[in-house]
């Protein structure tokens, strides 16, 4: 028989054999007595084969009687080639002892069946969410499987598929039909026509070989991390265009939730690394991704038409809608020119330049740019989150005397973004808009034809000349030139007021409008179709835009040591903050959920206010006497209970932790401290002596010296004693001072924090600190508090996380929130053990108690109170807490919500019972969050804590966006 013709046997069902002619053929034909489950398939017949242990043993494949013996030989000789060749995991001939690979299991005709080995690890699931890395392992895949199958040949491969691109216009042509609804059988006629025109063109240049022709999430199998690196089902081997087997995996991944076109990427930068494109290949990609989505909607809507029972046919019909509307979303050149750039095979970008003036009465040196950008002062504040915003900067810089006022040509303009949005807001300016003072006459740059019409808000008029067409919108009025021919310098029309200019280059393929802004993931493909209009101005060309986010960590990692880590690995470049937001320079809003530092909110104009007035009044150290220094101490003082009444200021949480060792050493005249487990407490050599948390320092409780004794973590949710067990924990460490005290060590102090910060926000167990702290008075020693990130008001039920614990410290430390980010800390005690301190001379910190320092730790407190961020710590915290406790009756993976206000730790977990800790997905499910516009990371010794300590001005919508974005999260995959 002749290999197979699709378009001389258009239909295709699947052989029709039952679970129980399945099993007989197994044992019969090929010697495997097993359990059978049916799988699904388009085309054929698949069978899982289970031992009697219930383990798969292999799958009995029974080909579709359109396909001949040597095809099948071919599929199972590249199945081999690959794996010998590239190491990829295939799934092979089974070949049981003495019987031949494939059986022939039809009298009457060419039924081929055979048994391929069963690869574990599982396919990857369309519905879900496929990472960047996920993605980029599927192109690595693909580009190695076309490496193996680069030498391979068969005649078993040159057959005439539907799913072989080089007949993908026949095939949309001939199962359009199929497509019902005249709308969509239009849209997708049209979009396989446009995307066919440039493949035609391109075809003899694009490199052929044999392919797998589906490396599909479907026929992949994944290693246990969850990357694909297997492949199975060769159904579809043939010979093709190279770059097929690409565009086929690309438009795989469009079926993903949330996936888009620029979700393909890290797969189409994959298969180049491995297997580089050349650059017809690159020209033809996309429009191949369009033809394969073409096809497989036709396909699947034929196939469920004839097969009305294949449920793994009816049931990929909307995916398969979906993937059509994603790969087709943007016009083809703007995804090609940014797989281009994404190549790093961009094209030249030469500009446009003007014959005359476009603007006849305006000297460019009267024309003010106006700075939009993420880093611009103009937007401080929260300005650019007014609607008005850049018509009023605009209209200041025309009554301070410019002549028009212009925004920046493909740059991003944050007044354009938006904050709690899951995908990445419209930022990139395509032209330039322009407001005049005065009427301004226009004129037509160089010669060409004219075109112009009104629209609601205004007019439009272009004129179109042989390298390109200029476009107005706006205020405009018209002179009577619409048709016309004109040439350079004829006056057109004038502009009253706003108008928006772009440079539309030649050829413009299409007719789909340029929008004014366009998405950062697609900037440089749309900014392929345009030129800077600011030639056309008389301007010099518009600066590039900042380094972005890769190349500044390049140049950050040569200069700045890499042991100070850095969140993310690829890292948004962020340049701005604004209440509980971070701003990264693209104008993507972040919702920020870890920076409890910034306890008043980003960017707060109080604070920066009083630092600037504070700096150009005076900034000295505390050994002058200034006002401010005394006032500060007063206000910090007055919140604690006594005795605790005597300040010191220095400038860090481990400066803080440090000096309270020292104090309590100078007081007890002793050496020796005790800490808990999980602890961190500050860089400096005596704070990380006492830090015991193996997430900061892996051999944390192997290389703690001699004087640092380590109490078990009192942790009541996965610690030793779990629940109402916690309460061993107290004693536990009282026998442990006791135990010191009596071997003649009796301890200067223990030090813990006292609302479990470090291990994830959870609190201590009832009575903790009062009987730990009652022995190491007894024992001669001190209680040290380090509020150092849970005190402050964060908890909302207390300013002071020790009066949880009904408690008070002898000595206690804060830093982070007191200086919302600005080096500050201190150390609050009695003045006697302050005193104690001149027995190790005097103290001084240089910009501890500086004047610029009291004035913002003063501020600080101002604004907690003026702005109530305590209050609203406990109500927003209270809302997010429970709506998270709903979320983990969902969600399985979450094993608590520990926590109290705005500190809360999400603890997650595989297993409810053994509390397995889900480290990896903790990692992965921050990554997704960090997509979907949240910045959340891990905590905890485990790394399997979502810790949430969001600036106190956290509003309830963010807290609702978060969890509406967790949930999407847990439900839809990382
Ligand atoms: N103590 C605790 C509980 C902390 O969380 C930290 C910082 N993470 C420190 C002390 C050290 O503070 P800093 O980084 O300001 O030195």
């Amino acid at each position: 028989m002749t290999p197979f013709d699709f378009f001389e046997s258009v239909e295709l069902p699947v052989p029709a054999i039952t679970s129980e002619q399945a099993r007989d053929i197994a044992a019969n034909r090929f010697g495997v007595d097993a359990q059978i489950t049916a799988l699904g398939s388009q085309q054929d017949a698949n069978f899982l084969l289970h031992g009697a242990s219930g383990a798969p043993v292999g799958v009995l494949k029974i080909a579709n009687p359109a396909f001949s013996l040597i095809e099948l030989e071919a599929q199972d000789a590249a199945a081999a080639f690959i794996l010998a060749g590239e190491g990829i995991r295939t799934a092979t001939n089974l070949e049981p002892k003495g019987v031949p690979p494939i059986a022939q299991i039809a009298e009457e005709g060419p039924l081929f069946a055979r048994v391929l080995t069963y690869l574990s690890g599982g396919s990857i699931d369309e519905n879900i969410f496929l990472s960047p890395a996920r993605a980029a392992a599927l192109g690595d895949l693909a580009g190695r499987t076309c490496r193996a199958l680069a030498t391979f040949d068969h005649p078993g491969v040159d057959r005439v598929l539907q799913w072989d691109l080089r007949h993908s216009n026949r095939t949309v042509e001939v199962l359009s039909p199929h497509v019902t609804l005249a709308l969509q059988r239009e849209a997708v006629e049209s979009a396989a026509a446009s995307a066919w025109q440039l493949v035609a063109d391109l075809a003899d240049d694009l490199p052929m070989q044999v392919i797998h022709g589906d490396v599909t999430g479907d026929n992949v199998v994944c290693d246990p991390g969850g990357m694909p690196d297997g492949l199975i089902d060769f159904g579809d081997l043939t010979r093709s265009w190279t770059v097929s087997e690409l565009a086929v995996a690309a438009a795989s991944i469009l079926r993903h939730d949330g996936a888009e076109a620029a979700t393909t990427i890290p797969a189409i930068k994959a298969f180049h690394a491995v297997r580089p494109l050349g650059p017809a290949e690159v020209e033809a990609l996309w429009p191949l991704v369009v033809l394969r989505s073409a096809v497989v909607v036709v396909s699947g809507l034929q196939q469920s038409s004839i097969d009305v029972d294949n449920a793994y046919a009816t049931d990929s019909l909307d995916s398969e809608w979906q993937t059509f509307e994603r790969a087709t979303e943007l016009p083809l050149d703007v995804m090609t020119g940014q797989i281009r750039h994404a190549l790093g095979m961009a094209r030249p970008d030469e500009p446009m330049t003007a014959h005359a003036p476009l603007i006849a009465d305006l000297d460019a040196h009267d024309i003010v740019a106006l700075d939009l950008s993420v880093e611009s002062d103009a937007v401080d504040a929260g300005a650019w989150l007014d609607t008005d915003c850049e018509d009023h900067l605009a209209d200041n810089a025309i009554t301070a005397g410019a002549a028009a006022v212009i925004t920046t040509f493909g740059h991003t303009q944050l007044t354009r973004s938006a904050t709690l949005s899951q995908t990445s807001p419209a930022t990139v300016a395509t032209g330039v808009q322009l407001w005049p003072a005065a009427p301004l006459t226009l004129a037509a740059p160089w010669s060409g034809t004219v075109e112009a019409a009104e629209t609601g808000d205004g007019a439009m008029l272009s004129v179109t000349g042989t390298t390109g067409t200029v476009q107005i919108r706006g205020r405009l009025r018209l002179d009577d030139s619409a048709g016309q021919s004109v040439t350079a310098g004829t006056a057109l029309g004038t502009i009253e007021g706003p108008v928006w200019i772009h440079c539309l280059r030649h050829p413009h393929p299409g007719n789909t409008a340029v929008p004014n802004f366009v998405r950062p993931e697609y900037a440089a493909g749309w900014l392929d179709r345009v030129s800077d209009p600011a030639a056309l101005l008389g301007l010099p060309p518009t600066p590039a835009p900042p380094e972005d986010s890769a190349t500044l960590r390049r140049r950050r990692s040569r200069a700045f040591a890499e042991v100070q880590e850095h969140y993310y690995e690829h890292p948004p470049r962020i340049e701005r903050g604004w209440r509980e937001h971070l701003i990264a320079t693209d104008g993507r809003v972040y919702l920020d959920m870890v920076n409890n530092v910034a306890v008043i909110g980003h960017g707060h104009p109080a604070l920066a206010d009083a630092v600037s007035r504070q700096w150009r009044r005076l900034n000295t150290n505390s050994r002058f006497n200034y006002g401010v220094v005394a006032t500060f101490s007063e206000r910090l003082a007055a919140t604690l209970p006594d005795p605790l009444d005597t300040v010191f200021l220095v400038n860090s949480g481990s400066e803080a932790d440090d000096l309270a060792l020292r104090l309590a050493m100078a007081a007890t005249g002793r050496h020796d401290i005790v800490a808990v487990a999980e602890a961190y407490h500050g860089w400096t050599y005596a704070t990380d002596a006492i830090s015991t948390s193996v997430a900061d320092n892996p051999n944390a409780l192997t290389s703690r010296p001699p004087w640092v004794h380590v109490v078990p973590s009192p942790n009541a949710f996965r610690g030793e004693h779990r629940g109402l067990d916690a309460a061993k924990y107290a004693p536990e460490a009282v026998a442990i001072i006791e135990g010191l005290a009596a071997q003649g060590h009796p301890p200067a102090a223990f030090i813990a924090e006292p609302y479990y910060g470090n291990a994830g926000g959870i609190a201590l167990p009832d009575g903790y600190l009062r009987a730990v702290y009652a022995a190491v008075r007894a024992a001669g020693g001190l209680a040290i508090a380090d509020e150092v990130q849970v005190g402050y008001g964060r908890t909302g039920r207390w300013f002071w996380a020790f009066q949880q614990q009904d408690v008070v410290p002898d000595i206690v430390c804060v830093a982070k929130a007191m200086g919302n980010g600005q080096p500050l800390g201190a150390v609050i005690t009695t003045r006697e053990i302050a005193e104690s301190y001149r027995t190790q001379g005097y103290f001084f910190s240089s910009a501890g108690g500086s004047p610029v320092s009291c004035v913002v730790g003063l501020t600080v407190l101002d604004v907690i109170e003026r702005e109530r961020l305590q209050e609203n710590a406990l109500t927003v915290g209270d809302h997010l807490k429970a709506r998270i406790l709903e979320l983990a009756t969902r969600h399985p993976l979450i094993g608590t919500v520990h926590g109290s206000g705005l500190y809360m730790g999400v603890e997650l977990v595989r297993d409810p019972t053994t509390l397995e800790p889900a480290a990896a997905e903790t990692a992965a499910i921050c990554e997704r969050m960090r997509e979907l516009g949240v910045i959340v990371q891990p905590t905890g010794d485990r790394s399997n804590v979502l810790k949430m300590k969001p600036p106190m001005c956290l509003t309830r919508e963010s807290a609702d966006f978060f969890v509406a974005m967790l949930d999407r999260v847990l439900s839809t995959g990382w």
